[in-house]
């Protein structure tokens, strides 16, 4: 869908009246083009508080960016040491001054907080940050590394914790497009974070900013892996694929090479073969709330093979005030939307059709995590979604599968399209992105979870929501 007003404010005439009447301008946000050799093109500026440990992985990642040009900031104690440390690493960095004169620009900006260990260690990053952070290009990127709290404890824990309102509240400063996001890894987990860093720092995650996500330990290396083509050999069954977000994800999973199945009702069977068609892919005919579905689902897998990739993406509203909610449309809402995702889980684990390195990724909302007016049967289906992630992520571990959940805001699609006009633009502006999502930017987020370079990532909710206000 089109969102007229960012079309009128990004023109020159608009632009100008905007400013004068200090309306917000939302900026045409840089999408990943395929094609694209480098997952961020500029300069970035690397810094560590003292004892950290995710440098190494910080500096391997983007010397695996040929558009980066890495400096890291003298004027923040520990620069030569860092200096020395990329050069080991094969990199070349600069060394670089801040003062407040220079015009310097940065595209990206990417700490390393592991080595807080108490409140007044925080104050490392003030003393990167604030030297710099007016200095952001457009749809700039920052990063904080940390270490997951909970695996710590007494000051090292508070401290740790504190990193997230420092990121969530830099988030809602910055400007132009440009994101911020902490990754907590767990010690030892720091070979993990190439596959986070790379989505962060590249233009696939042009809608998400302020999110937090956890790393662990895992098998995944680095070494040789084809990162334009991670899903290559890999199979995958996107539910409600014929339209929508659901279409979106299909294409971008099989951008990356994998093979996709599009599963909808048969109603939308013109439509389900359309993108089939467009991306050389297989469709399967069904309602996924049928008894069965989860036999038919796990009997086709197993045709092909076995699933790696399993993308909950069904999803229907049916809003209603409470007081008003017809018994019929309450089932419906929460049997589509998540009874019938544990039941698919169930047989597939069980029929065995899909195993080790497996993905699922289930699709959340924002009224999941804050609630909405009218939509107490799609708030709870959706808040069960995240709970069905905690539930099962150890479980599923154990058997080398991870399960995630991606939580949209506000979308351009038909179903945002159907929403009255003034509560339609409340919600588009109502973020940090003055604007609504694109399809494509949930569907990035479900490729970076089915990646096998994930494999440290699970039981994670990523919101893709432009750091929305409501439940950011
Ligand atoms: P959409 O209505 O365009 O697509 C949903 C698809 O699911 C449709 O093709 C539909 O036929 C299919 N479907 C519905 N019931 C089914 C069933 N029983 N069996 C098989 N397929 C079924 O919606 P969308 O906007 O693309 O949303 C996709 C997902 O994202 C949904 O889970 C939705 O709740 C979620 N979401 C969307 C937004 C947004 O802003 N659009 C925001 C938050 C979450």
């Amino acid at each position: 869908m089109n969102d007229t007003y960012q079309t009128i404010a990004n023109s020159s005439v608009g632009k100008a009246l905007f400013n004068a009447i200090n309306l917000p301008i939302p900026v045409i946000l840089e999408r990943w083009q395929p094609g694209q050799a480098s997952f961020i093109d500029g300069r970035v500026l690397v810094g560590a508080a003292e004892g950290g440990s995710a440098m190494d992985t910080i500096l391997a990642t983007l010397k695996a960016a040929p558009g980066a040009q890495l400096a890291v900031l003298a004027n923040n104690g520990n620069a030569s040491e860092l200096q020395k440390q990329a050069a080991a690493a094969g990199v070349n960095a600069d060394n670089y001054t801040a003062t407040r004169e220079d015009d310097t620009r940065f595209k990206g900006l990417v700490f390393d907080a592991t080595g807080i260990e108490n409140p007044d260690q925080l104050k490392a990053l003030w003393a990167f940050f604030h030297p710099v952070i007016k200095k952001l290009d457009k749809c700039a990127r920052v990063l904080v590394i940390g270490r997951t709290p909970e695996t710590l404890s007494g000051a090292a824990r508070v401290a740790q914790r504190g990193l997230e309102g420092f990121t969530r509240s830099v988030g809602k400063e910055i400007k132009r497009g440009a994101t911020v996001q902490l990754i907590y890894a767990e010690a030892g987990a720091e070979s993990q974070l190439a596959a986070p860093l790379q989505f962060f720092l590249s233009p696939k995650s042009a809608y998400v900013s302020g999110q937090v996500v956890r790393v662990r330990q895992a098998g995944f290396d680095a070494e040789g892996f084809d990162w334009q083509r991670p899903l290559a050999g890999k199979k995958a069954l996107v539910t409600g694929g014929s339209r929508g977000i659901g279409a979106a994800i299909a294409r971008v999973l099989a951008r990356d090479g994998a093979e996709v199945i599009v599963l909808d009702i048969p109603p939308m069977a013109e439509d389900l073969n359309k993108v089939a068609g467009e991306i050389g892919g297989h469709t399967l005919e069904l309602d996924i709330t049928s008894d069965e579905a989860p036999g038919i689902i796990a009997r086709t897998a197993k045709e092909h093979g076995g699933l790696d990739i399993l993308v909950h993406n069904a999803g229907v509203t049916r809003d209603k005030m409470l007081g008003n909610m017809p018994e019929n449309l309450w089932d419906m809402v929460l049997n589509i939307n998540i009874a019938s995702q544990l039941r698919i889980n169930e047989q597939l684990l069980a029929d065995g059709a899909m195993g080790e390195g497996g993905r699922i990724v289930s699709i959340s909302s924002i009224a999941g995590i804050a609630g909405n007016t009218g939509q107490t049967n799609y708030g709870c289906s959706k808040a069960a979604v995240i709970g069905m992630v905690d539930a099962y992520r150890e479980e599923y571990a154990n058997q080398g599968i991870t399960i995630n959940a991606v939580a949209p805001g506000f979308i351009e699609t038909q179903m945002t399209a159907a929403i009255p006009f003034t509560i339609r633009e409340a919600g588009r502006r109502m973020n940090a992105m003055n604007q609504g999502g694109q399809p494509v930017d949930v569907a990035e987020t479900i490729a970076f979870f089915a990646s096998p370079a994930a494999q440290g990532l699970t039981g994670n909710v990523v919101r893709v929501c432009g750091q929305m206000m409501l439940g950011a």
